[in-house]
């Protein structure tokens, strides 16, 4: 593809991007609105009073965990950089192949044989990273429950999961791209594509419950108001179900996922232990606002577009690198599987320089969840104690830039403007219950 095209589609793709993000990113300007029609309430008073039932040094700690995560995104691109240069330059990426030859002559299962070496020496390399910023990080700023042990089976569990998933998608990548020369890389971003859907349906009913255990919901007090919720939005879920997050945060979350016979409405145990019943509505309302405006799918058209343009990308660079280090790498051509580690230095760093396309595309998403679960729930106040929770490991105030970089969720102070920007308009759902909560951090 002539590189004018493609800086063009990636142009188009970020002023698409820019375009989308505004309602999200924008602070609302509620005041003028507010005194047309409900000249009692004041908005941003509002806003301030929620935002101050943090304390300052509740929220200097989440400010610095969350910033801390900037700069952890960018060891986690440069560290892959230069496992993958070793890879390479060291020749161990051939030898990985080769090993895989002597033992079959049956070129998928020596695509396959590839990928497990790959994945566990890559692993490997990176674990001292891993363990910081999964371990070591997060309990420091009191955001794990789990000790090494019960943390590394957890660890050595999501590896399995990788050697499997990224199996089932590197024989058939690795087959095409044999098969296409190098022309691969339309069908390759669609069998990429293809593959991501197949893991976002059957991961809630398969993979998640390997690392928490599901249970039906009992509690008719919690069970019922979310079934009917579900009833009236047109989400076919006979149950509720729970799982034991605490074993590993007390972040609060929950999720609709699935179709047909494996829809689910789950939510986790932190959200029914830290939250009253206006909270979990409202959590709940947003889930099914994802599920209803049928996010999921959404979300993979629009990864689609920027997964086409990387794999162009990674086309581009493998024949630019190949044709002057080839040689050296012992790679042979680009169906020789042993180019791996060069394509995943290529599309890494394309995602790097594309985080804030791709956070911008989940955070519009978020935003529209919110409305939706404002609209569903009707529980403004109740909304605005869920985002202060979500306020312990998010930031609550960035900059408008910052925002749109490096937020994959709205901020707290967008989602709290939104929350009483919607109560200006509706005075009957004000809730002093909720206004009076203090907010009560796990950490
Ligand atoms: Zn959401």
């Amino acid at each position: 593809m002539p590189r004018a095209i493609w800086v063009i589609a990636v142009l188009f793709v970020v002023v698409t991007a820019l375009a989308h993000a505004q309602p999200s990113s924008k602070t609302p300007s509620p005041v003028s609105g507010a005194a047309v029609s409900a000249p009692a309430f004041d908005v941003n008073a509002a806003v301030e009073t929620y935002l101050a039932k943090m304390s300052p040094a509740q929220r200097a700690r989440s400010t610095a965990y969350f910033e801390g995560g900037y700069w952890l995104s960018l060891w986690d691109f440069l560290t892959g950089c230069v496992v993958m240069w070793l890879l390479l330059q060291f020749g161990w990426s051939a030898r990985m192949r080769n090993v895989s030859e002597r033992i079959t002559r049956f070129r998928p299962l020596q695509t396959a044989l590839y990928w497990v070496q790959f994945i566990l020496l890559t692993s490997v390399l990176t674990f001292p990273l891993t363990v910081y910023e999964g371990y070591v990080r997060e309990h420091k700023y009191g955001l794990l429950n789990q000790t090494f042990g019960p943390w590394m089976k957890d660890q050595l569990l999501g590896l399995a999961v990788s050697l499997v998933l990224g199996a089932i998608l590197m024989v058939p990548l690795f087959g095409l791209v044999r098969k296409l020369g190098r022309s691969w890389w339309v069908a390759g971003a669609v069998l990429m594509i293809a593959f991501l859907a197949f893991v976002s349906l059957i991961a809630p009913v398969y993979i998640f419950p390997l690392f928490n255990t599901y249970t039906k919901l009992d509690d008719a007090t919690v069970r019922d108001p979310i079934l009917s919720m579900a009833r009236a939005n047109g989400i076919p879920a006979k149950d509720v179900y729970e799982f034991d997050a605490s074993r590993q945060s007390n972040r609060v979350s929950a999720n609709v996922s699935g179709f047909a016979q494996t829809l689910r409405i789950s939510l986790n145990d932190n959200l029914l232990k830290r939250c009253t019943l206006p909270e979990i509505e409202t959590t709940m309302g947003h889930e099914m606002g994802h599920y209803v405006l049928n996010h999921a799918y959404k979300g993979v058209v629009m990864t689609g577009v920027v997964i086409v343009i990387g794999f162009a990308f990674v086309n581009w660079g493998i024949s630019f690198a190949l044709a002057r280090w080839g040689q050296r790498w012992g790679v042979q051509g680009i169906g020789d599987v042993a180019v791996l580690p060069l394509a995943v230095f290529l599309f890494s760093g394309y995602l790097f320089l594309m985080t804030p396309v791709n956070n911008t595309i989940t955070r519009s998403m978020e935003y529209e969840a919110d409305m939706y679960g404002l609209n569903s729930a009707r529980q403004p106040d109740g909304e605005a104690n869920v985002d202060l929770l979500l306020g312990e490991y998010r930031k609550m105030e960035p900059g408008r830039v910052e925002e749109f970089i490096f937020f994959d969720h709205p901020s707290g102070r967008t989602r709290i403007t939104a929350a009483m920007r919607w109560k200006a308009e509706h005075p009957d759902t004000a809730s002093p219950e909720e206004m009076a909560r203090p907010f009560q951090s796990t950490q």
